[in-house]
Parts: structure tokens; sequence; C-alpha cells
């Protein structure tokens, strides 16, 4: 038998490249409309279009927000930041150079923290910088390609981890990924919505064998816009890069881009040197100046952070760690709690009901929480219906479901259904006495046999006789004295 050799095991390294589109009224240079979609080559003109001759001119609320992008990443401002233009050439970028930010961003040396199976960990970030995005291509049945403008100019803003690379797992890119989404979104400077490409996320991925802190030739996987896309790219590249390794092979440094269909990385370019963009400070711009003052007034402009508010969650509403991360991961979610939670007044109860049931709903019919149909309103009066006792938690689950689907207001639909809980307790002693009489079997083998256990299948099938309908401590008492349970 032949000797078999143990493969080495290879674990991720990796560096995180983010671009978020600011929801700034206006483009970065010129006053055209910053707005998703709209007829291809309509919100355009000779300065965001690359007109030869045409003027930049800065737009202030840009650069405000990537102050505050910046402070909530716990970054260093540099007062004196300038512009830089990084050339090269591509059909969706007409002026033939991106104005960007080489080597004075507006921020630098941030950080923020992540929670990975109830681990917190720093990730480190070495800079935040403004840019302006670029116009997108289709490519169309036969050879056509054809572009349209209407992003090209939308300031764009370029979030880049340290190096060395805290970030060590796919777990880890994706969570890394949420923290950023929902700080950015809280913060307001952008939308967050990654389908439509507003936050897209480059993982430069290396891998070494476990244990080792040395560094492999790293790949970047181009614009995933899914946390799903970045977890699975890193696993992805993870095992790719292993195998190369363990069957004597080398890792090419290359750009990959991310097939989401088949769930691959393939291969798109080798990598562009920085040499190759000759960055030279862009001439028809003046440097910021970005003033101390300037600096503290955002500052003082700045809402409670997502983590702030999962801390003060847990003390406030006495949630666990695990119920206020879920409850603070972005802003609309968090405010919809916090209102539900104020006005029924049962914060555990509404958490419950917001992280199970509702969440169900959102998720099938894949609706953000900021289009639910059950307001928090709703959701709090439907809380306080179970708690005076007005319908079981068995018929909200059923309600919740119809509140959903109509947006209708709950105790209007309990009445219109007959939902309310039987107050006659006749009644539901008579349904107790019918359901004993048809199943003497079960009951015989409670009282005589001592099964226990059993006795739930009598609870279920009252509750059924009274389509949900009766009070559950009832039930259970009613039965227990019947079978002579009771203490
Ligand atoms: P590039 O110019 O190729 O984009 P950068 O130096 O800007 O590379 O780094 C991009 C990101 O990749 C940074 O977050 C950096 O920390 C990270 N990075 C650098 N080298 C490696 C490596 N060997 N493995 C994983 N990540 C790396
Ligand atoms: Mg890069
Ligand atoms: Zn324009």
């Amino acid at each position: 038998m032949s000797e078999t050799v143990t493969d080495v095991e290879y674990e991720p390294v990796v560096g995180m490249e983010c671009h978020a589109e600011l929801l700034t009224n206006s483009k970065m240079f010129c006053g055209c409309k910053n707005e998703f979609g709209g007829e291809p080559n309509t919100r355009c003109c000779p300065v965001c279009v690359g007109m030869p001759g045409a003027l930049p001119v800065m737009n202030k609320g840009a650069v405000e927000f990537v102050i505050r992008a910046s402070l909530a990443l716990n970054c260093q401002i540099n007062p004196h930041a300038k512009f830089d233009r990084k050339n090269y050439f591509y059909p969706d970028l007409p002026k033939g150079y991106q104005i960007s930010e080489y080597d004075v961003p507006i921020g630098v040396k941030g950080w923020l923290d992540i929670e990975v199976n109830g681990v917190t960990k720093r990730i480190h970030i070495r800079r935040v910088h403004l840019e302006e995005d670029t116009g997108k291509l289709f490519h169309v049945a036969g050879d056509d390609s054809h572009v349209d403008l209407n992003r090209s100019g939308v300031p764009l803003m370029e979030i880049v981890t340290d190096f060395p690379p805290d970030i060590q797992s796919a777990e880890e890119g994706r969570a890394y990924l949420v923290k950023l989404r929902a700080i950015l979104t809280y913060i307001g400077v952008c939308d967050g919505k990654m389908e439509e490409g507003s936050l897209r996320c480059e993982p430069n991925v290396s891998v070494r064998p476990v244990g080792s802190n040395s560094f492999g030739t790293k790949t970047e996987i181009k614009n995933l816009n899914s946390f799903r896309a970045v977890f699975k790219g890193i696993e992805f590249e993870t095992l790719r890069q292993g195998e190369i390794l363990n069957s004597g092979g080398r890792v090419i440094q290359e750009t990959r881009g991310w097939n989401d269909a088949k769930q691959v990385t393939f291969s798109q370019r080798s990598k562009e040197g920085e040499e190759e963009y000759r960055y030279f400070p862009e001439p028809d711009l003046v440097p910021l100046f970005i003033s101390e003052e300037w600096i503290e007034q955002v500052r003082a402009s700045m809402p409670e952070l997502p983590d702030a508010r999962r801390d003060r969650f847990s003390a406030e509403y006495g949630l666990s760690a695990y119920d206020a991360a879920f409850l603070t991961e972005n802003r609309a979610l968090a405010d919809y709690y916090e209102q539900s939670a104020k006005l029924s007044g049962d914060p555990k109860s509404a958490a419950n009901w917001m992280m199970g049931d509702l969440s169900k709903l959102l998720n099938s019919s894949s609706t953000e929480i900021g289009d639910c149909p059950v307001s928090p309103e709703a959701l709090a009066q439907m809380v306080g219906l179970i708690n005076d006792g007005t319908i079981s938690g068995k018929i909200a689950k059923a309600l919740i479901e119809e509140m959903y689907s109509t947006s209708g207001v709950p105790l209007e639909i309990v009445e219109a259904r007959g939902w309310r809980t039987i107050r006659d307790a006749g009644a539901v002693q008579a349904a107790v006495d019918k359901v004993f009489a048809a199943n003497a079997d079960v009951v015989t083998a409670i009282i005589e046999k001592g099964l226990v256990a059993k006795r739930g299948f009598l609870v279920g099938q009252v509750m059924r006789e009274t389509q949900g309908k009766a009070d559950p401590g009832e039930v259970n008492r009613l039965i227990d004295a019947k079978l002579g349970l009771q203490g």
C-alpha cells in the first residue's frame, strides 16, 4: 500500500474593498440628479459625460457624508484631503479618468467591531475616500454593447480594510459587510441596497496554512452584491486556492468575477499595477480644507450607531445579546421594534413576534421591514390582545397572517372572525367532557397506566374542539381536574 499524503489545511486572509453610492441629491461634480435607474442617458450633462473642457464643481454634501462615515468608522480625518485623477480607458468612463483620492483620503485609521459566534472582533480600516462612479455597460443580444451614463459621476465612497487583514473566515467577511451596511444606513449616507448596486463589495482573498502568519498571493473578487455572495465567494476562493497549492501549483494574482448561478469565481483579468493608472493631482479642483469646527459639527449631528443601540436595547428592554443584535441590524428594523416595544408595553413579546412569525412572513414575500403591511401600532395592539386575554397565542398566529395579508386592524379582524377567547367556562367544560368521552381509551391509559405524557393530546383535542379559542390555562386546569391530577 502506498503512503497517503496528507493535504495541508489552508485558512483565508481577507481584505475588503467596499463601494457605497452616497445619498446626495445631485452628482459629485455637477448638478445632475443622483438617483437609481431612469431612462438611459437622461441624467447627464457635459461634466458627467466627460466633455473636454467641462469643469467639475465639488459637491459639499458628498464630502460631509464621507466625514460622517469616517467618524462613524472611528477614523481620523485628514484636514487637507485632495483629489487625484486615476487614468484608464473603459467605455463606461468617457473622460478617460476617474476623479478619486489617492494618497490623502478623507478618513484614515478607523475600525468597526463584528460579532461572530458570540465573540467580538475588531476589524481595522485603512482608509475611507471619495470618488465618482462610472457609467454602466449593457451587453445586448448579438455583439452590441450600450452605455448608460446616468450613474456616471454619482458620488462613491470607498472603504478599505487595513493590512495585515483582520478578517479570517467567510463568516467574518460577511459579518463585516453586515455591520458596515448597518452603520452606513444608520447614518443615512447610503441606502445599502445591494441588489441595486448602491453597496458593492470586493473581497481580496489569499490563503495560508492554518496557524501560519505568512501571506499568500491574493485574488480580488469583483463587485459582489449580496451578503451570501460575499460568504460563498470567500469560501470558494479559499477552497480553490488551497487545492491549487496542495497540487503543487501557484496562485496567480488576478481579478476574478463571481458567477452567482454556478456559485463559482472565474478569472477576469490579471491585476493591473498602481503605476498603470498614472495617478496625479486633479488640476481642476482645489484641495479640501476640513476644519476642526466642521468635523465637530458633523460629530454632533451623528445619530445613535448600531452597536450603541444594540447595547441600549439589551439594557432597556431586557433583550438577549442575540435578539438585540438581530433587531438592530438595520435602522428601519430597530425603529420598528422600538415603536412596537413601547406601544405594547411588552418588549420581550414584541421581539418574539418580530423575530418569529413576522420575519417569516417578510422573508417568504421578500419584503423589507420598511414595506411591512403590519404597522408597529398593529403589532403592539396584537400583543395587547394576547396579554389581556382577548385572544390566545394560537389564534394570534392566524391573526398576524391575516394582518399581514390585509393590513387590517387586529381587533376588527378578531371580531369579524369570532376569534375572541371563550369566556364561558361552561362551554370549555363541555368541550372537555366531549373530548374525554370520545377518547376514553386515552383517558384510561393516563389514569391506570400513568401515561401522563398523553395528557397533551387531550389538551390539543380540546383546543381543536374550541377552534383555538379556549384559554389554554383554563383548558389545562379543567383537564387536570377531570383526571384528578391537580395538586
Ligand atoms: P490592490 O491595490 O490590489 O487593490 P490593496 O493594497 O489596495 O490592493 O489592498 C486591498 C485589500 O486587500 C486591503 O484590504 C488589503 O489589506 C488586502 N490585502 C493585501 N494583501 C493581501 C493578502 N495577501 N491577502 C489578503 N488580503 C490582502
Ligand atoms: Mg483593489
Ligand atoms: Zn452631470
